[in-house]
């Protein structure tokens, strides 16, 4: 059986992306930086179990990987976005600079903890929930320090690929799409079991050779 980790998994894309992977026969580490409602996810499947970890706290980060053994899988969902993320004219750096943290610097950091324990040899994954938003090729205005923090994770996405690839580990950039849950909001026209379906095969079906790319709905779309 894998085992598969999940930052901020207790709602939303994470939670459907746990639940998918249960029912696919993974064992699933929710992860999120609430105790109670972490546990209550977890709780809610069979094969899955909680860790309390906040990708931004360096302490909390590493006292969950010392509870992890083997890993399979390592999915850095946990992202934030910011109601006053408005304009790239007025835009505050403290901000930027919060959504930096917690969306690129934060998987990183994950990253940076967890690649000790993914199997090598056996096929490890690291799956960076990304978003279409940071695609250079399509850049508008909206949303300018969550997209820009989403461009650099792409980057560091491609940065572990090239420092992973001689160990066998896959590491890779998806866009779920727009799908309703609390940042994507009710109108969004996807789901969350469509949206997390991108996910999910990339962290269980996707040929293990593809790595250092970004994808969409099983595609590969441009940076
Ligand atoms: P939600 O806002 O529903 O979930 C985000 C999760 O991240 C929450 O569980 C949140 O927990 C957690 N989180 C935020 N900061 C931290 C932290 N420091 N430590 C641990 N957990 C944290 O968003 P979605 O489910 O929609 O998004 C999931 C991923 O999909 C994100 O990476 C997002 O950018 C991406 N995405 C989503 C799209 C959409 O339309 N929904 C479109 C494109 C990409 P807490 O309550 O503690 O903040």
């Amino acid at each position: 059986m894998k085992t598969a980790l999940i930052t901020g998994a207790y709602r939303g894309l994470g939670f459907e992306v746990a639940r998918q992977l249960t029912d696919r026969d993974f064992r699933v580490i929710i992860t999120a930086r609430h105790l109670n409602l972490g546990q209550v996810a977890a709780a809610k499947l069979a094969n899955a179990s909680f860790l309390e970890l906040d990708i931004n706290d360096p302490v909390s980060v590493g006292r969950a990987a010392k509870q992890v053994e083997q890993l399979d899988v390592l999915i850095n969902n946990a992202a934030i976005l910011s109601g006053d993320d408005q304009d790239i004219l007025r835009l505050p750096a403290e901000l930027l600079l919060a959504t930096l943290t917690t969306n690129t610097l934060g998987a990183l950091r994950i990253a940076q903890a967890f690649v000790p324990h993914l199997s090598k040899r056996a096929g490890g994954r690291i799956v960076n929930v990304s978003s279409g938003g940071g695609q250079l090729s399509e850049m508008g205005t909206w949303a300018p320090a969550y997209c820009i923090s989403k461009t650099a994770l792409n980057a560091v996405t491609c940065q572990l690929a090239a420092a992973l690839r001689a160990d066998g580990i896959a590491v890779n950039s998806v866009c779920p799409g727009w799908c309703r849950t609390e940042m994507g909001g009710a109108g969004a026209p996807r789901s969350v079991e469509e949206g997390a379906a991108g996910i999910v095969w990339l962290a269980a079906d996707a040929p293990q050779g593809q790595t250092g790319l970004f994808w969409r709905d099983r595609q590969v779309i441009p940076w």
